[in-house]
Parts: C-alpha cells; structure tokens; sequence
C-alpha cells in the first residue's frame, strides 16, 4: 500500500522525492523507516531532518512499532548532533502544516543565539541567509554520519 502512495505522491511532494534519492549532498542515514539529511538551512548550525520513508500524514497513523522506530531514529540524530556540535539544548519538532508527510525538525539551540529561550521559527524570515550549501551539506553529513555509526 504504502509504495503505490509514494508513487503517487512523488510528483509533488517534496519529502518523497528527498526519500526518492533526490536529498543529494545532504543525505546522512538511510534506516528502515526514515531517512535523515542535513537541513535545509544551517541558521542552527547542525540542524537536521528525520523523514518518514512513507507519505504518512501522522505519527498515530503508523503502526506502533514504526512510530517508535521513527522516534528512536529522531532520538538518534539528537544524540548525534548533541556529540558533534555540543549544542545547548536540541528542539525536537513535528508540525507538517507546510509539508504533509511525516517528518521531525531535529534542532540545535545555542548560547551565542540572540534568545536562546525562544522558538526555533523566531527568528525564520533570516533563515533564507543561511541556506545550506554543498559544500556545507556535505561536512555536516559526514560529521554527523561518522557520530551515527559510532553510536550503538
Ligand atoms: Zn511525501
């Protein structure tokens, strides 16, 4: 079931394109259920995305044990992320108001930050500055890819 969705959703959304093969340089781990790639922007330095393989629109829509499967992937990039960039605080979020398919923003938050207390959209209209290049996509992924295996 879950395959032709893709399919079908393939033309416009986003996410199961980046899932597709299409996240390029900023592809960091290819697990079971999600993928994770390097954010879209680099305002928070290290911030990454744990995409759902599958054009899902909830997590209570996913069977149990992919939801948990999909939360320890996210947990996993945090602890990631937390070891390369020795970030303050981690902000996990899961909104999908723009994209609807299923995906975590795994956000490091850091004491330099203006308000280091405030949301991670605070400051949003400054992320389009900060877009993640090539070059970046690839250091970031590397890093983080390297700090995945050594894990577990
Ligand atoms: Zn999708």
């Amino acid at each position: 079931m879950q395959h032709q969705e893709q399919h079908h959703h393939l033309a416009t959304c986003p996410l199961c394109r980046d899932v597709a093969g299409g996240a390029g340089p900023r592809l960091i781990a290819v697990n079971e259920h999600t993928i994770t790639v390097v954010g879209e922007h680099q305002f928070f330095r290290g911030y990454c995305m744990v995409i759902a393989r599958q054009h899902a629109r909830e997590m209570h829509d996913l069977p149990i044990d992919v939801q948990q499967a999909v939360m320890a992937d996210v947990f996993r990039a945090g602890r990631a992320i937390a070891q390369v960039y020795k970030p303050l605080k981690i902000n996990y979020a899961s909104l999908g108001n723009v994209v609807e398919h299923l995906h975590w923003h795994v956000i490091p938050r850091y004491r330099e930050e203006a308000d280091p207390t405030s949301h991670p959209w605070a400051e949003a209209s400054r992320f389009k500055n900060h877009v993640t290049t090539p070059n970046e996509a690839l250091d970031a992924a590397r890093g983080l890819a390297d700090a995945l295996i050594c894990e577990f």
